[in-house]
């Protein structure tokens, strides 16, 4: 007997629609993925890892004025922050591109501009909390400091301590508990560990000389001199962020889920680039984005509101011979996007939070977020329908495991992404990335299955999307 058909929406997860071989797939790719996570733990390196895969993929580095048309693919980067892959399609660019735009700042403590004290005979290093922290996750937990240093002779090191094995890690020590009844037990989440008592421990051997004040500090900066050449106003001129030592790890018994530090929203960027250079032709010209300052509101002359994303378009242009601004504006208007972030997945523990019918769902494969926003939609961009349309039957069309998804109950919470800033240019946007558990954690999780069905979006928006 035939089964009888029904017009509810199909809901299943990755593992009932797919089989092994896909299945085995999934799992190679997060071995790549996870290759990367541990190599790119601050913007700089996530832009120092795609630069690399571009060069890989013969791109060449875009420089105005000199570069030709008629190249694979073109390279950009701004400010060693932000970076820009485009690769033609068959049709112009100038009648609109399709772009994948994911950003690779993530939540941090980034060390203050003078960071180094000595308290009580310890050096410590102070630093200030980037993006959405918790701050009790960074406490008692092995961290690493990655970033650059411009000397005074203005040449630049690269430092990256902690993140090998051999290497000493950084400590913010909490409390104990036999000492805490007062002044943290009773005291709200947010408020417990006060900003400015985030403090690394850094150093107890004291300089040898007797006399001298700070004696621990000043030994410190002796190894700091010894080992980087830096001085103490060497800071002054640095990026220095404090980051988890750890590496991604397989969880569970099955392995299926990969834990790691960062994946907001590295995890959308890697796939996001790996699905430009793999994709085999392109409907449209495609770009893909990797910008920074997400976390604290896109701002800066590296995010996703800075003039890098029209600029990198407009450049993009001039390898087709135009360079006026209607033919920009008006190839911006014929731009459809993918912002190409994580969602929220619905919590075992935390059910309570989010709206289920809604939710983003670990192993059910892409989120498709029509609008984020807080308390009636703020802030959010909102697909149009008729672009979710083209979209969902896309994905349909591909055999790409997706489902909607919206960040949180009415009114409980919420948040916002890149999508509003591209769209006010006219362009089409939707919101897609898969489902993340423990969002802005030192472990975030994401099933392996949901990060490969977001690159097989990402590659058929490439692929397909006219
Ligand atoms: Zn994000």
């Amino acid at each position: 007997m035939a089964e009888k058909e029904t017009f509810e929406m199909a809901r299943k997860s990755c593992f009932d629609l797919k089989d092994q071989a896909w299945h085995d797939e999934s799992f190679a790719f997060a071995e790549r993925y996870r290759n990367f996570l541990n190599l790119s733990k601050t913007e700089r390196e996530c832009v120092a890892s795609f630069a690399k895969m571009a060069v890989e993929h013969s791109f060449v580095e875009y420089i105005p004025d000199e570069t030709k048309a008629g190249a694979p693919g073109y390279l950009f980067i701004g400010k060693e922050k932000a970076v820009a892959l485009y690769r033609p399609g068959k049709v112009p660019a100038t009648k609109g591109m399709n772009i994948v735009i994911a950003h690779i700042d993530s939540p941090r403590l980034d060390l203050k501009v003078n960071p180094l004290i000595e308290e009580t005979e310890i050096a410590q290093l102070k630093t200030h909390y980037y993006g959405g922290v918790r701050k009790y996750h960074w406490l008692s937990r092995p961290l690493a400091i990655h970033g650059v240093v411009v000397l005074n002779d203005g040449s630049t090191i690269e430092l990256r301590i902690g993140s090998s094995k051999e290497d000493p890690v950084f400590v913010i020590s909490d409390l104990e508990p036999h000492l805490s009844y007062k002044v943290q037990n009773e005291k709200k989440v947010t408020e417990f560990y006060p900003g400015e008592k985030l403090n690394l421990v850094a150093g107890i051997i004291p300089d040898s000389d007797e006399e001298a004040k700070n004696r621990v500090k000043l030994a410190v900066l002796d190894i700091l001199h010894e080992k980087y050449g830096m001085t103490e106003e060497d800071f002054v001129s640095a990026e220095l962020e404090v980051v988890p030592a750890c590496i991604a790890r397989d969880v569970g018994f099955d392995r299926a889920i990969l834990g790691g530090y960062g994946q907001d929203d590295r995890l959308c960027s890697f796939t996001g680039i790996r699905a430009l250079l793999e994709a085999e032709t392109l409907a449209r010209g495609g770009v893909a984005f990797a910008v920074d300052k997400e976390e604290i509101g896109s701002v800066g002359a590296t995010g996703a509101q800075s003039a890098f994303v029209l600029n990198t378009l407009a450049e993009i242009l001039t390898l087709e011979g135009e360079r006026d601004e209607l033919t920009l504006r008006r190839a911006a208007a014929n731009t459809n996007v993918i912002s190409a972030d994580v969602g929220a997945a619905l919590h075992p523990d935390w059910q309570e939070v989010q709206e289920k019918n809604n939710a983003a769902r670990m192993g059910y494969g892409l989120a498709l977020t029509k609008f984020t926003g807080v308390r009636g939609k703020v802030g959010a961009s909102d697909a149009s329908a008729e672009f979710m349309g083209r979209i969902r039957r896309l994905l349909n069309e591909a055999g790409v495991p997706w489902h909607v998804a919206e960040l949180g109950k009415v009114d409980e919470g919420g948040g916002g992404t890149v999508a509003r800033f591209l769209a006010a240019h006219g362009m089409n946007v939707v919101d897609a990335g898969p489902p993340l558990m423990g969002m802005h954690s030192p472990m975030e999780l994401a099933a392996k299955c949901d990060i490969y069905a977001t690159y097989l979006a990402y590659r058929a928006f490439f692929e397909r999307f006219l």
